[in-house]
């Protein structure tokens, strides 16, 4: 973590600066304008709440239904991908330290003999997939670091509770904040408010009034399957009780396990009965009793008590997705610009089965919040948010087909033979782990995304999916660390040089540091820092040792600040001991280098050959516009 860079500053290094006026925040009032309207403080709204608290030019106004914070319930499945996305935040160290984490999954299928027995034990996420654990953590609870990032930003960003967003509408688009929201007091009180805005993002779940007021719909298989979920402490000598694990017994149905953080805490997620094509779950009046008798059922011969009851919920949940995920209608690309954005559960809902649902809500988030930045702070053109629906629907798909499949293999009828055959659902589990941990996305190729013409100079940064840090050590201070670290929720591209062994970068660094279309020196606004906009990083192939200091170019030792001091941390060595050496790890060309351009939401643009300043000039070029 980098800090004080303007002058000393005591205290905690996580509290940022105050902007002018933040710490004086309207009391109990909503803004008659926003840069930015956010509907809802779900973890889609709070991931892009705290990446656009971040920017005080920015004005973001985030409201909330309910009248505080979430304490309990809900989602709690947190993947590597999204543990890459909280270190980028600040606070995956945290997550870590109190969640649990998923280690192995355990398969039950019917005895022979009547009963239950354990099919299989596999490791849940594969060695190297990510250097984040898959865990599992309260929703309430990513919630609060959410929050926190917010009250330390220089916004001191917080949610406004108790407002329900009533009515949208959309003026000219000539007009600075053309989008008109109406809200009202949730408990039903006086006071009606309007705020104008320039954009405005539904993050307001399955139900979403901003959905609604766009015209877009949820389409798709309606809910007809209810599901039963509790967090309990409980007495059992059920043995993988703290494993993850799927226990299908013959024929009184299906526990998913999911122990939670804290070591006794445990969620069991119980499928209970099909509904029929217009019942609605609450008509079934499933009590908790039901679903502890379900589980005892389930779980015979072993023994089940619950001692406390935390939360529990019994809802539906069908298979269903909006065609695009902003109001400009297919086909007008080219004549409109958006205006309203739906995330999250707003536009895509499915099962619980496969923990996806905060996780691909927060990433929709993620990959949106830059992009609404970077066009409100006048450096990318505004067509860019063309593109967040355009990739994150492609996302959403994919997660609703892989759910159908799942929950297709959920209802075959489960295998009593106990035979040594691989139940097709474990089978499903194993082939899946990638896509799972939130891995396996890939943007095609499109303005951001590179067509992957120089994609074998490294492997293993596939272009399209998320940077795949591996190990280096930093060259000034002999720090190992995960190069991927160094991507921060800040807005910012990063540009990572790969030395080769016989083609150094220098002829780039110098176009880079000079030359009139360096990507540098034209998209960086004058009087800021030199790594504001682009961050470049270079990595060297040798032993850290045998780098010379003096020899490396002032680019990679930028001066900053008031004070221009300058900036050690944008220089790596590979890692020499065995196995953790990046050009190995992740296939980069030894001999020729290359350079990895990365979005600010972590997600790999293009690869490209050292040599290749114009093409990385080029890639800019579609994207930013000149800071006006
Ligand atoms: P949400 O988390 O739904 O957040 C939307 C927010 O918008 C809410 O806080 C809501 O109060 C607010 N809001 C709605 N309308 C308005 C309005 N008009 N004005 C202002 N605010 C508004 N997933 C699992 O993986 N496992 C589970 O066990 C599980 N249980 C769930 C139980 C329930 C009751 C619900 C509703 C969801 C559950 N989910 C579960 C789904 C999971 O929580 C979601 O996939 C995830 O929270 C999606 O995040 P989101 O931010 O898109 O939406």
């Amino acid at each position: 973590m980098q800090y004080h860079l303007n002058g000393f500053r005591p205290g905690d290094p996580r509290l940022a600066e105050a902007a002018p006026g933040a710490e004086q925040r309207r009391q109990n009032k909503l803004p008659e304008y926003a840069d930015v309207l956010i509907v809802g403080a779900g973890p889609a709204g709070l991931t892009l709440a705290a990446q656009l608290s971040a920017f005080p030019d920015i004005a973001t106004c985030i409201v909330e239904r309910k009248d505080a914070p979430m304490e309990k319930g809900q989602a709690d499945g947190v993947s590597c991908r999204s543990m890459e996305m909280f270190q980028a935040f600040g606070f995956a160290g945290q997550v870590k330290h109190e969640a649990y984490w998923v280690n192995e999954a355990a398969f039950w299928k019917p005895g022979r003999d009547g009963g239950i027995v354990r099919n299989g034990r596999v490791q849940d996420v594969e060695d190297g997939l990510s250097e984040m654990p898959h865990v599992i953590l309260n929703q309430a609870r990513v919630h609060d670091m959410y929050l926190d990032v917010m009250r330390n930003s220089p916004t001191r960003l917080a949610p406004d509770y108790g407002r329900q967003m009533t009515a949208l509408s959309i003026g000219p688009e000539a007009e600075d904040y053309p989008v008109t929201v109406t809200l009202e007091p949730a408990g039903g009180g006086q006071g009606t408010e309007t705020v104008r805005a320039r954009y405005v993002v539904g993050c307001d779940g399955a139900r979403s009034a901003v959905r609604k007021a766009i015209g877009r719909q949820l389409t798709g298989e309606a809910a007809n399957q209810a599901w039963g979920v509790m967090d309990v402490l409980c007495h059992t000598d059920f043995p993988d009780i703290r494993l993850k694990s799927l226990v299908r017994s013959a024929d009184q149905g299906t526990i998913l396990i999911i122990p939670r953080e804290g070591g006794y805490l445990v969620r069991l997620y119980i499928e209970m009965d099909k509904l029929a094509a217009d019942e609605r779950v609450a008509d079934r009046k499933i009590a908790i009793e039901d679903l502890i008798a379900a589980a005892k059922r389930i779980f015979a011969p072993y023994t089940f008590e619950v001692k406390e009851v935390a939360w529990w919920s019994v809802y539906e949940i069908g298979q269903r997705l909006c065609g695009k995920f902003d109001d400009v209608p297919a086909g007008a690309e080219d004549s409109r610009l958006p205006r309203v954005f739906i995330a999250g559960d707003a536009c895509h809902t499915h099962s619980p089965k496969a923990g996806q649902g905060m996780n691909v809500s927060m990433g929709d988030a993620f990959n949106l919040g830059w992009k609404l930045a970077a066009v409100l702070r006048g450096q990318a053109r505004p067509q860019l948010l063309h593109s967040y629906s355009a990739e994150r629907q492609g996302v959403a798909q994919d997660l609703i087909d892989f759910d159908r499949e799942w929950a297709r293999i959920m209802s075959e009828r489960a295998d009593t033979g106990g035979g040594a055959e691989t139940p097709a659902f474990q089978k499903h589990f194993i082939k899946h782990g990638r896509y799972t941990a939130g891995v396996a996305v890939r943007y095609a190729p499109s303005v951001l995304t590179g067509s992957g013409d120089h994609q074998a100079l490294a492997q293993g940064f596939g272009i399209g999916t998320r940077f795949h840090s591996a190990p280096v050590v930093r060259f000034f201070d002999a720090r190992p660390m995960q190069l991927g670290h160094v991507v921060k929720a800040d807005g910012r591209w990063r540009v990572f040089v790969f030395a080769g062994e016989d083609a150094g970068p220098d002829a780039l660094f110098s176009f880079l540091a000079s030359d009139p279309a360096s990507p540098l020196l034209r998209w960086t606004p004058p009087e800021s820092d030199p790594d504001s906009v682009i961050d470049l990083r270079a990595v060297y192939p040798g032993h850290h040792h045998d780098l010379d200091a003096a020899r490396l170019p002032a680019l990679l030792k930028p001066q900053k600040g008031q004070y221009g001091l300058t900036d050690h941390e944008k220089v790596f060595c590979a890692d020499q001991r065995p196995g953790r050496d990046i050009y190995d790890l992740r296939g980069i060309n030894r001999t020729a280098g290359c350079v990895v351009v990365v979005r600010p939401d972590q997600y790999v643009a293009d690869v490209l050959p050292v040599a290749a300043a114009a093409g990385l000039a080029r890639y800019f070029e579609r994207i930013m516009q000149p800071a006006s």
